[in-house]
């Protein structure tokens, strides 16, 4: 086996334009944990001098949605944090979700499942939290049962990559998460799916979120390989956690950022970015400034900031 060495995480080729992203899921509006992700991939596209995509993850019920996107655009436009081009839709990309399914289908690493989460309830508890599939189904569904899930098959081997910030992960897939979800029988593909083949087909070279997504991105990685497609540069910034210590989200309750308070809103962003942000800057000045003075070394690899 070829030695690895823990190295810096792999530089930027200069020859290849930045494209980043923001990927927010529209279930409410923008809240500060979710401005952190933001703030982090416009500053580390801008410093970079690229382009700025926003995608909206709609895959569940994409039309109940349409107004917490709407809040969360306009909330972007009013915190200067423009995006490059038109925005993407997840609930309208479904063919091609489907064109990567039947080509991992077509080379046999993809079967149906059957059981349901009760059936896997005494599997031990994965990475991420849901059961390590035991693989019940893996050569053939069971007599009289219906197809509920496609699952990839995971095969074992561990994935190594360098974080820009948070160091040199492995995880080896199999082992943590075991053959995952890749499209429910009623036609929803998973995230992990949905992630990769976006990311792959914008030509993504530079994600920047949230370390919440951190237990995901061997899988992301390991579909990668499995497709043929490029792997991009990682970078999680800390979370941003309530007084519970829980991540912010509209279920633990966390405000919609008030963005008429647009530059005491990012200033704060700043602050728990590790970046030096001015006082009484228009949001303007303070984006400018921000892009100028843009370093990735001083975000805290960890944070529990209760706001
Ligand atoms: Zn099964």
């Amino acid at each position: 086996m070829a030695l690895y060495a823990p190295s810096s995480p792999p530089a930027r080729d200069p020859d290849v334009p930045y494209i980043g992203r923001f990927a927010p899921s529209p279930s409410g509006p923008l809240h500060f944990g979710s401005l952190i992700a933001a703030l982090a991939s416009w500053l580390d596209a801008r410093a970079a001098q690229g382009r700025w995509l926003v995608r909206i993850e709609d895959l569940d019920a994409p039309r109940a949605r349409a107004e917490a996107t709407d809040q969360i655009l306009r909330t972007l436009d009013a915190l200067g944090l423009h995006w490059d081009g038109e925005v993407q839709y997840q609930s309208r990309r479904l063919d091609q979700y489907r064109a990567a399914l039947a080509r991992l289908d077509a080379r046999g690493l993809t079967y149906p499942c059957a059981c349901s989460r009760r059936e896997i309830a005494d599997s031990s508890l994965g990475a991420d939290g849901a059961r390590i599939y035991p693989g019940t189904c893996r050569n053939g569904l069971p007599a009289g049962r219906q197809a509920r899930a496609v699952r990839v098959r995971a095969t074992p081997g561990e994935i190594r990559f360098a974080d820009r910030l948070q160091g040199e992960l492995r995880q080896d897939v199999a082992e943590a998460v075991g053959d995952f979800i890749l499209a429910r029988a009623d036609g929803v593909f998973a995230y992990q799916l949905a992630v990769v083949v976006d990311d792959a087909e914008q030509g993504v070279t530079d994600i920047v979120r949230g370390a919440d997504l951190l237990d995901s991105t061997a899988r992301q990685i390991f579909l990668q390989r499995l497709l043929g497609y490029p792997q991009p540069r990682y970078l999680h910034v800390p979370v941003a956690v309530n007084a519970a210590g829980e991540k912010l989200s509209k279920q633990t309750g966390a405000r919609a950022v008030d963005s008429s308070a647009g530059s005491a809103t990012l200033a704060a962003a700043l602050t728990f970015l590790g970046q030096p942000a001015g006082p009484n800057a228009s949001v303007r000045e303070l984006l400018q400034e921000a892009v100028r003075r843009w370093d990735p070394a001083r975000v805290p690899a960890r944070r529990t900031l209760n706001v």
